[in-house]
């Protein structure tokens, strides 16, 4: 099953991946959780809906998506 993983500690919370970029809107900016820089990294509500398109991947200016498919 395709799913995404974020890298917390390497997300810089820019929220380029959660701005409906997601054709299944899963990915958020966590309200609750920040990480060692301070940012609140993105976070995935749903993982079962993901198709594994790769847009989060090809928008997130720093390496803190990984797919699998
Ligand atoms: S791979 Fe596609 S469906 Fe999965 S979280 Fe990223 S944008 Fe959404
Ligand atoms: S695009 Fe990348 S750096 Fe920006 S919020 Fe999403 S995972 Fe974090």
């Amino acid at each position: 099953m395709p799913h995404v993983k974020i890298l917390e500690e390497v997300c810089k919370g820019c929220g380029l991946c959660c701005d409906g970029i997601c054709p299944v809107n899963i990915l958020i900016l966590s309200p609750g959780r920040i990480n060692s820089n301070g940012y609140h990294p993105a976070e995935v509500t749903d993982n079962s809906k993901c198709i594994g398109c790769g847009y989060c991947f090809k928008v997130c200016p720093e390496p803190a998506i990984e797919i699998y498919k």
